[in-house]
């Protein structure tokens, strides 16, 4: 079964050339599903089978200075938009913009890749950690057709920190999600890389990974792609 392997590039690189260099090493590969994530000013001009956006806004058009909208998105065949990633909700992103981004997306045919765990604590265990994402994605899926998004799930305090969680936790995190809200796809994200990959897509209820830093790396992305 073929897993959805998604690379956030985040604020990286800093140039075009890096960009497109970037997305030129990266493998086609038809092993998984694999989504490139550049920056929003690079989407036109990196090319790859599949492009998806860090974020989508609510609205369609108007005055909303700095946004990027799903009419935009869909005009550049943007099949996927990561939303409520930690690093946006540090910055205030609320549950309700979420949820009202998710439908955006999901009107114009984009899928949305719903990050959760934002506020988990390492010492925390599979029943707190429950609690946490049930307050987000409650909101988050509120009238959203779940079973037409990804969710991912990225620990806060495994996001480019180097510390991961176990294969096992994201499995049950997995079950947890699909059973309640009736998501098809989870996928795992936080420090991944070569090496801890396999232990995660092993999982039967981790249907891939969202990657950060090692997704910059192409020798270790098409290590991890091609797994
Ligand atoms: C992320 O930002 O979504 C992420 C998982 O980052 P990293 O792989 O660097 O921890």
């Amino acid at each position: 079964m073929k897993k959805l392997i998604i690379a956030n590039w985040k604020l990286n690189p800093t140039t075009l050339k890096e960009a497109q260099k970037l997305a030129t090493a990266i493998n086609r590969t038809k092993k998984n599903t694999v989504v490139l994530c550049p920056p929003t000013i690079y989407l036109s001009q990196v090319q790859y089978p599949l492009v998806g956006s860090q974020d989508c806004f609510w609205e369609e058009k108007g005055a909303f200075t700095g946004q990027v909208s799903p009419l935009q998105l869909k005009s550049l065949k943007i099949k996927y938009s990561i939303i409520g990633h930690s690093e946006m909700r540090g910055i205030g992103e609320s549950d309700e913009m979420v949820n009202a981004k998710a439908k955006a997306a999901l009107s114009h045919g984009i899928t949305p890749v719903i990050c959760v765990g934002f506020g988990t604590t390492v010492e925390q265990d599979d029943l707190e950690v429950t609690d946490v994402l049930k307050q987000q994605l409650d909101m988050d899926l509120k009238n959203v057709n779940a079973s037409k998004v990804v969710v991912a799930y990225e620990p806060v305090w495994a996001i480019g920190t180097g510390k991961v969680a176990s294969p096992e936790h994201a499995e049950t995190v997995g079950i947890f999600i699909k059973n309640r809200y009736g998501v098809k796809k989870v996928l795992y994200g936080g420090s991944v890389n070569p090496t801890n990959a396999k232990g995660f897509l092993d999982q039967r209820n981790v249907d891939g990974l969202l990657v950060g830093g090692a997704s910059l790396i192409p020798s270790y992305f098409n290590e991890i792609i091609n797994m």
